[in-house]
């Protein structure tokens, strides 16, 4: 199936489950949506209306990491790293950002010179 024919069977279906509880219910209006050059008309009573602000407003996508304490983008990465501002957000992008700083710094710290076993006084 097509995207635009999921969506539109989506709306279908999801209007078809919600009205079906209360067919009595006010009408609010009739939405219609062209897509793909197919159209869908459905006639919105009030609970369908509701669930579809409802459902909408509560989807989280995935990708979302919220926005950056300080540029305010939308875009952190999987590290809690701003793609815009390139700064660490949030007390666990803090955390990540010094333990990756910390792991490089190890690295480069070079084993110490003569060694540990100074017991000259013998
Ligand atoms: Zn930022």
């Amino acid at each position: 199936m097509s995207l635009p024919d999921a969506l539109l069977a989506a709306l279908r279906d999801f209007a078809a489950r919600i009205d079906a509880l209360d067919p009595a219910a006010p009408l609010v209006g009739d939405l219609e949506v062209r897509l793909g050059g197919q159209q869908v008309r459905l006639t919105l009573r009030a609970p369908v209306a509701r669930a579809l602000v409802e459902a909408l407003r509560a989807y989280h996508d995935p990708r979302d990491q919220g926005r950056c304490d300080h540029c305010g983008g939308r875009r952190l990465d999987d590290n809690f790293l701003c793609r815009d501002c390139g700064r660490p957000n949030g007390l666990f992008g803090q955390l990540l950002a010094e333990r990756a700083a910390r792991y490089t710094e190890s690295e480069a710290i070079e084993a110490p010179p003569g060694g540990r076993h100074a017991r000259d006084t013998a």
